[in-house]
């Protein structure tokens, strides 16, 4: 009987590249099957979250500086109400950001978010293909896999053959990075759960000459939502706006076979410029430079299962969820930390799919605010961020518990957010009482073009946390008035919808 061949990893994108530089980092020799090295076009997963971020800053964050940019907010602009979740220092300094990616040994967690970024895909896609494929211990076939095969009795990839090249067989350890294609879940007949309808997204990037080190509007440092509504933007979607450094990725997603899921591209892009503008929020003087159009068409999903005897579906070739939670790049930097550790232990694919299931609870919170009714009042805002906040410990758990290699009982830092995460999860003001408070703003705009305005203390953290706690208990009591409605009494105020002021190019300008 002959030995088994090494692991291969399918796929040479971002997750198969950070697995296989994963394996690279622990010696093991691996074979990694993908095409040439990433175009240079907008893609998407610019926005990182608590557990992908530190990771990939601490992996990556010496070597390339230059993909990554602070993430300092993430903000929502739905309905009448902007909010802002203050997550870090908008002006926190290099030296102390740098300590969490040090030469050696792993950092503390960055519990102030100074390790949150954004990263600029097209830099850094390109830097890590490069560095992967230079590792020796990755062994690199330019291919494209044209069957698995695949035993349901052992539960195993016993072979696979692909358009040129001999096939490999029974390979030790198949790591699936194909994303929607999924290639082991098709060959295991695994049944997809959808977790919504088919979603088109068109996107782009905006370009300026430079970068400003500390641009003084608000929105340039953090990752900005915006909930289109028909009443007011003639269409349903959900919009994202990132600064990049001196690229601001731009792009919504809407249901690809609603009304208006066949429209011209541009249209849609022009729609969504006109906005944000109409939010006060007019980028195209900053950053006049438009890049090509993207669009694309998916699904978010779930697999049957993440693992089996000798493979895992890393990221999105087991989970996708809605991307205003930013947890793909999460999926996939968990996926490959836990990678060395599956090819002795296959059982911690387990622990892995259970892990990844517990977003799919996420994905429904903000299935909520995507496809349900716009925010009408202060409180229902807190509701929602209430319900968000508890995804936070866990996740924080579980990436800790892989940075440490500790899957055991006993961890009692786990223990103790996994303890809040389900405080959180039962009672979920509660978690608004543990510092939610301190990060929230929320405000009633019944001009929307004030919606963009500033937030006041934005630059200066700490008494922003200060004030927003000590504004939140009034705030509250104020929003637990009842009323007939949130803008009871102000109807004058109130930006006509959209079908009252013609196409949105033509739109008259706000009344204020
Ligand atoms: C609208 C939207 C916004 C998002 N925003 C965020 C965000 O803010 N933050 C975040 O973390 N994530 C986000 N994501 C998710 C993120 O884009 C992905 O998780 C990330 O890009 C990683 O993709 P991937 O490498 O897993 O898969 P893909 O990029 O889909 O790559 C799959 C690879 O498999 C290869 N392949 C397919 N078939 C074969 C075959 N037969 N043989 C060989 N190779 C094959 C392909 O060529 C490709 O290289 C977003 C996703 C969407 C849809």
């Amino acid at each position: 009987m002959t030995a088994p061949a090494a692991p291969v990893v399918l796929g040479s994108s971002l997750s198969g590249l950070l697995v296989s530089l994963s394996l690279s980092r622990a010696g093991i020799e691996h074979v990694l099957i993908g095409g040439g090295e990433p175009a240079a076009i907008p893609r998407l997963g610019e926005a990182l979250t608590d557990g992908a971020s530190p990771e990939l800053w601490r992996l990556f964050g010496r070597e390339f500086p230059e993909c990554f940019f602070h993430k300092s907010h993430i903000s929502i602009l739905d309905g009448h109400f902007a909010t802002l979740i203050h997550l870090a220092d908008p002006l926190r300094g290099k030296k102390r950001v740098a300590k969490f990616a040090p030469a050696q040994g792993k950092p503390r967690y960055p519990w102030f978010g100074e390790a949150l970024f954004h990263l600029d895909r097209i830099a850094f896609d390109r830097a890590v293909y490069r560095k992967a494929l230079a590792e020796p211990c990755c062994r690199f076939v330019t291919t494209r896999v044209s069957h698995l095969e695949f035993d349901a009795a052992s539960d195993a990839v016993i072979r696979i053959d692909f358009s040129d090249g001999p096939p490999i067989e029974r390979p030790r350890y198949v790591f699936d990075a194909t994303g929607g294609m999924s290639l082991v879940a098709r060959a295991a007949r695994l049944a997809e759960t959808p977790l919504g309808p088919a979603q088109r997204v068109v996107f782009t990037h905006f370009r300026r000459a430079d970068a400003e080190p500390r641009p003084p509007e608000w929105w340039r440092h953090g990752t900005n939502l915006l909930r289109l509504d028909r009443d007011f933007d003639g269409l349903d979607a959900m919009a994202w706006l990132i600064p990049i450094g001196r690229t601001l990725s731009v792009g919504m997603s809407l249901d690809a076979e609603g009304e208006h899921g066949a429209d011209d591209r541009g249209d849609l892009m022009a729609r969504l410029d006109e906005a944000f503008r109409r939010r006060g929020l007019d980028y195209r003087p900053l950053y006049p430079d438009q890049q090509p159009i993207q669009d694309l068409r998916h699904r978010y999903s779930v697999r049957q299962r993440a693992s089996g005897r000798n493979w895992l579906l890393v990221g999105g070739s087991f989970i996708t969820i809605w991307f205003p939670s930013s947890t793909g790049l999460w999926t996939a930097t968990a996926a490959a930390a836990l990678a060395p550790r599956l090819l002795d232990r296959p059982d911690l694919g387990v622990w892995y799919e259970k892990t990844m299931r517990g977003l799919i609870p996420l994905h429904h919170v903000w299935d909520g605010l995507v496809r349900g009714p716009s925010f009408r009042s202060s409180l229902q805002v807190y509701r929602f961020l209430a319900r968000g906040m508890h995804f936070i410990p866990r996740r924080i758990a579980s990436y800790l518990r892989i940075l440490d290699d500790a899957h055991g009982w006993f961890r009692p830092l786990g223990w103790l957010l996994t303890l809040v995460a389900l405080v959180g999860s039962v009672v979920p003001p509660v978690m608004l009482f543990l510092g939610g408070f301190a990060v929230v703003r929320t405000r009633l705009a019944p001009d929307r073009m004030r919606q963009a305005a500033a937030f006041p203390l934005y630059f200066h953290s700490i008494v922003f946390r200060v004030w927003s706690l000590l504004r939140a208990v009034p705030h509250l009591l104020w929003a637990a008035i009842p009323r007939r409605g949130p803008l009871a009494g102000k109807p004058g105020l109130l930006r006509p919808p959209i079908s009252e002021t013609g196409p949105a190019r033509s739109a008259a300008p706000p009344a204020s």
